[in-house]
């Protein structure tokens, strides 16, 4: 009878822990794990369960810092080297295993706290400052770390006390007579020199004109990732990572962006799409003055003159209670006095969607939408507008949302909390008549 010989099986192993080596990066050795075969320990370090683990690697290879490795028994050592002898196997090659690019000591693990750029001019805090204060007091709670606020400027220190109130812990200063006015070199390199010393986790910015100067030049130089323009900010408690949501694509999808091998994490958010929190007077935190070591002679530009641009308009619809919007069903520029006729009525301002604007029907500082204005009114009133991403991006957070349109299934009335299925040619003029008979006021 023939006797068949046994055919020796490629002994795998178990993956294993290199003891002090685990610099708690979040979890993503269990993340990648496909047999759910790693828990983690208080310390935020893989216990991995043996009996579960069938050696696939994938948590060797997730590794930031080649804290596991798979461990063969004895006998399977002996069996590896019978298998390498025979020729059966070919003697294990260390995988090169791309190394996360990081950023100068970026052991993600020391990066700890969320801060937020104070914009200022001439003393005064913009107040997206304020807002951004707000959600980081959010993502900080999340994260279980501090809140910090800084703040660049020349007499800037009274800000701090407005930061405290909004919700900072601490608030970080570097007050110089070369800092009195915005400059890209002097600015980032204060902005720099802070975030290296004190290795925030996440850092947030308003969009704004400087803003989005400043930001990009602080990602740029620290080699971090930026995501500008974001509509949501929170935390994926596992992973300990900020997720950055925003409009991509032209606005057709909503895209939330990680910045996994990178620190600090930096966001910006535009004005008025955070809501602020209340102010808390006397709340009190520590104060951190900080000196400025670039040399005046260092900075290549000089401001010579300030010149006020002039207004392009001076309408304000993102710090408007009350918005009386208008979309390509109004079909004419002069349809838009209707508009206006309620808007004064209730002390709303007169708004529109992309479309009204490239028509020509109203200014571009009246636009709502990606492309135009965040606005966070009381009340939206939109009347005759689909309701395109683009649009909702810029409105759907506003307090209470009224939609006009004759189409049903208009994506607008996903957003409203009072839909009017109706022509707007009949519906406003009647709300204007019942407003003027009732002659009601808008009390705030
Ligand atoms: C990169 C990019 C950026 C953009 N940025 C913006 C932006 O910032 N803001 C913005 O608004 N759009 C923006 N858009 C354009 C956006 O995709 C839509 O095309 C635009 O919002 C549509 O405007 P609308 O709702 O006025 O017009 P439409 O989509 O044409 O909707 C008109 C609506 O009016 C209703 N209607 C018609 N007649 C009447 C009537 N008599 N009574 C009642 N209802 C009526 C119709 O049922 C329809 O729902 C952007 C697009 C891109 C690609």
């Amino acid at each position: 009878m023939e006797q068949r010989s046994k055919k020796k099986k490629k002994p795998k192993g178990k993956a294993c822990l290199i003891e002090g080596k685990c610099i708690a990066c979040g979890a993503r050795c269990q993340i990648s794990c496909p047999v759910d075969a790693i828990e983690m320990n208080e310390k935020e370090e893989p216990i991995i369960d043996e009996v579960k683990c069938i050696g696939c690697k994938k948590c060797v290879k997730v590794c930031p810092a080649d804290a596991l490795e798979i461990y063969f028994t004895p006998e399977e050592q002996k069996l590896l080297k019978e298998l390498e002898a025979e020729g059966a196997v070919e003697p294990e090659v260390k995988e090169e295993v791309a190394a996360p690019v990081q950023n100068a000591e970026s052991n993600i693990a020391l990066w700890k706290g969320v801060w937020v750029y104070v914009e200022q001019v001439d003393g005064k805090a913009h107040e997206v400052s304020w807002e951004l204060l707000g959600k980081g007091r959010e993502l900080a709670d999340d994260l279980g770390v501090e809140l910090a606020a800084f703040v660049l400027g020349e007499n800037i220190k009274h800000l701090s006390d407005e930061a405290f109130g909004y919700g900072a812990d601490k608030v970080y200063v570097i007050d110089n007579p070369a800092l009195k006015l915005y400059r890209t070199t002097s600015y980032l390199h204060g902005c720099v020199e802070l975030v290296n010393k004190y290795k925030p986790e996440i850092v947030l910015m308003g969009a704004t004109g400087l803003g989005r100067d400043l930001a990009g030049a602080v990602a740029t130089d620290l080699k971090t990732g930026l995501t500008a323009d974001c509509t949501q900010l929170s935390i994926d408690k596992k992973m300990r990572i900020l997720e950055q949501t925003r409009p991509a694509f032209g606005g057709n999808i909503m895209a939330t962006i990680l910045t996994e091998t990178r620190r600090p994490q930096m966001a910006s958010v535009r004005p008025h799409v955070m809501p602020k929190r209340d102010f808390q007077q006397g709340r009190k935190g520590e104060l951190i003055e900080e000196s400025f070591t670039l040399s005046e002679d260092k900075i290549p530009t000089k401001v010579l003159e300030i010149i006020s641009a002039a207004q392009e308009s001076s309408v304000n619809i993102a710090g408007a209670k009350i918005l009386v919007s208008g979309g390509r069903g109004l079909l004419n520029k002069e349809n838009f006095d209707m508009l206006q006729e309620l808007a004064d009525l209730i002390g709303g301002v007169v708004a529109g969607s992309r479309c009204a604007f490239d028509e020509g029907w109203i200014e571009h500082p009246r636009q709502v939408g990606q492309t135009g204005k965040t606005v966070h009114p009381k009340l939206y009133i939109a009347c005759a507008i689909s309701g395109a991403i683009q649009h909702l991006v810029g409105m759907q957070d506003s307090d209470y949302i009224i939609a006009i349109n004759k189409d049903k299934t208009a994506p607008i009335f996903e957003v409203a909390h009072l839909g009017i299925v109706g022509d707007v040619f009949d519906v406003i003029p009647a709300i204007i008549e019942k407003l003027k008979q009732s002659n009601a006021k808008i009390v705030e």
